[in-house]
């Protein structure tokens, strides 16, 4: 998907339409279509790019400086418990839209959402040998 045949593009650009909650120079914020749940909102960079670590650093800190008051503001709308910021890259990951993209899920205590998190242990010496080769390749 390039930046031409981009919906979210596009919503950045104004030419399809989006319940909007907040934009900048750098970001738009818009209730997602297929909600998770009431407030579940999507913030993006004007900028396209498909993956989180595609996005230059100072972008990401552009980004990461609007989320907090952001979520602070949809948690607070829907008096949610909590909430959860969510970024899936890849299709493996669930990512649909490929342009970066930011999910505010607001929670409820015992609303079952994520209730299914497949945790395990790792085997012995496993997690130092993972460690290693994911410092290798920073
Ligand atoms: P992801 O699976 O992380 O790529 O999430 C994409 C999200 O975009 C989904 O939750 C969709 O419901 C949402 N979405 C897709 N099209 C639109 C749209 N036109 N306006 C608002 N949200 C959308
Ligand atoms: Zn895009």
């Amino acid at each position: 998907m390039s930046a031409d045949d981009c919906i979210f593009c596009k919503i950045a650009g104004g030419e399809i339409p989006a319940v909007r909650i907040y934009e900048d120079q750098v970001v738009v914020a818009f209730l997602d279509t297929g909600p998770v749940s009431d407030g579940h909102t999507l913030v993006i960079p004007r900028q396209h790019f498909k993956k989180f670590h595609d996005c230059p650093a100072d972008l990401l800190a552009q980004i990461g400086s609007r989320l907090g008051k952001i979520a602070k503001a949809v948690s607070a709308a829907v008096s949610s418990d909590g909430y959860n910021v969510l970024c899936n890259n890849g299709r493996a990951a669930g990512q649909i839209v490929e342009h970066m993209h930011f999910h505010i899920i607001p929670r409820m205590a015992g609303d079952g959402v994520f209730d299914r998190w497949p945790s395990y242990s790792y085997e012995k010496g496993k997690a130092e040998q993972l460690a290693a080769k994911i410092r290798e390749n920073l």
